[in-house]
C-alpha cells in the first residue's frame, strides 16, 4: 500500500496512491478518512472514500506524517561516520527533530542566516504503525512499521559542530523534508538503495543492508527509552557523502519504492 497526505479544497486529507490500468502515472484515487495505523496491506478494509482521482504528480502534498515526534539515527553507516571523522558509535545515537521542521516535498528550504554550511542527508525514514513501548530481544518489530519514506535530515553543519549538541543544528523550520508517499511493499532488511542527488548529480549511494543498527535494534532502542506513538518517524540515518547546497540547489532523495522527495534550497529573507 502507498499513501500520501495533500490538500484538497482547503484541507488536508490523506489519499491512496495507485497505479490504475490504462495509465502510467500514480494516481490519488481514494480519500482515507483516517490516518492508515496497520501495515496487513489490507486496503479494502482502510475507512474511504471516492474521489476524483488526482495524479500524485500533480498533487499538493503534505508531508505523509504527523508525528508526535522525529527521531534520528546518528551516524548508522561505517562509511558516513569515517568521513565525518567519527568511531562506530557502540549503541545508537540519538536524537530528535522537532515536528514544526517538517516540510512537504516541493517545499523550500530556507538556510538560516546563522549558518554558513548547511548540508543534505538522505535517509530511510520509517513510519510507526502501532503504539509501542520496551520492547524486548523476542519482539518481531515488523508489525510496529506503518510503511517507509524519504527524509532529508537537513542540518547546520557548522552549528552542530559549535553547539555540541544538535538541537538547533537540526531543528530549523522546513529542515525536514519527508515524503512524496509512505510505502510498505520494500524490505530494508534485504537491502534498499538510498540515492540523494544535488541538481541532478548523485551525491550519496547508500544501502540499508549497511545499517550498524539494523531496524529490529534501533527500535528496540528507542522503545526502551520512549513510547512510539501511531504516525511517529524514526529517520534511520544518512550513508556517506553528504555535502553542502546553497540558494539555487536542489536535493532530491530517492528510495525505490517510494518515489522521490525533491526540494529547492533558498536562503531565509
Ligand atoms: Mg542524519
Amino acid at each position: 500500500m502507498k499513501y500520501c497526505r495533500f490538500q484538497l479544497n482547503g484541507s488536508a486529507h490523506y489519499g491512496l496512491v495507485e497505479f490504475v490500468a490504462g495509465s502510467n502515472e500514480e494516481e490519488i484515487t481514494r480519500l482515507l478518512l483516517q490516518p492508515p495505523q496497520h501495515s496487513d496491506g489490507d486496503v479494502e478494509g482502510l475507512p474511504s472514500r471516492r474521489m476524483d482521482r488526482i495524479p500524485l504528480a500533480q498533487a499538493s502534498l503534505l508531508p505523509p506524517v504527523e508525528p508526535t515526534k522525529i527521531v534520528c539515527v546518528g551516524r548508522n553507516y561505517r562509511e558516513h561516520a569515517a568521513e565525518l571523522g567519527h568511531e562506530i558509535p557502540q549503541e545508537p545515537l540519538l536524537f530528535f527533530k522537532p515536528p514544526s521542521s517538517l516540510l512537504p516535498p516541493g517545499g523550500i528550504i530556507l538556510r538560516p542566516k546563522v549558518s554558513e554550511r548547511t548540508d543534505y542527508e538522505g535517509e530511510l525514514g520509517v513510519v510507526i504503525a502501532r503504539r509501542c513501548h520496551q520492547l524486548t530481544e523476542s519482539d518481531d518489530v515488523r508489525p510496529y512499521i506503518l510503511g517507509y519514506t524519504c527524509v532529508n535530515d537537513f542540518t547546520a553543519r557548522d552549528l552542530q559542530n559549535k553547539d555540541g549538541q544538535w538541537t538547533r543544528a537540526k531543528g530549523f523550520d522546513t529542515f525536514c523534508p519527508v515524503g512524496p508517499v509512505v510505502a510498505d511493499g520494500l524490505d530494508p532488511w534485504a537491502g534498499v538503495p538510498v540515492e540523494t542527488r544535488v541538481n541532478g548529480e548523485v551525491r550519496q549511494s547508500g544501502n540499508t543492508r549497511d545499517f550498524i543498527f539494523s531496524l529490529d535494534a534501533v527500535i528496540r532502542y528507542i522503545s526502551q527509552i520512549m513510547t512510539l506513538e501511531p504516525g511517529d518517524l524514526i529517520a534511520t540515518g544518512t550513508p556517506k557523502g553528504v555535502g553542502p547546497v546553497v540558494a539555487g540547489d536542489a536535493v532530491e532523495v530517492s528510495i525505490e519504492g517510494i518515489g522521490q522527495l525533491r526540494n529547492p534550497i533558498a536562503n531565509q529573507p
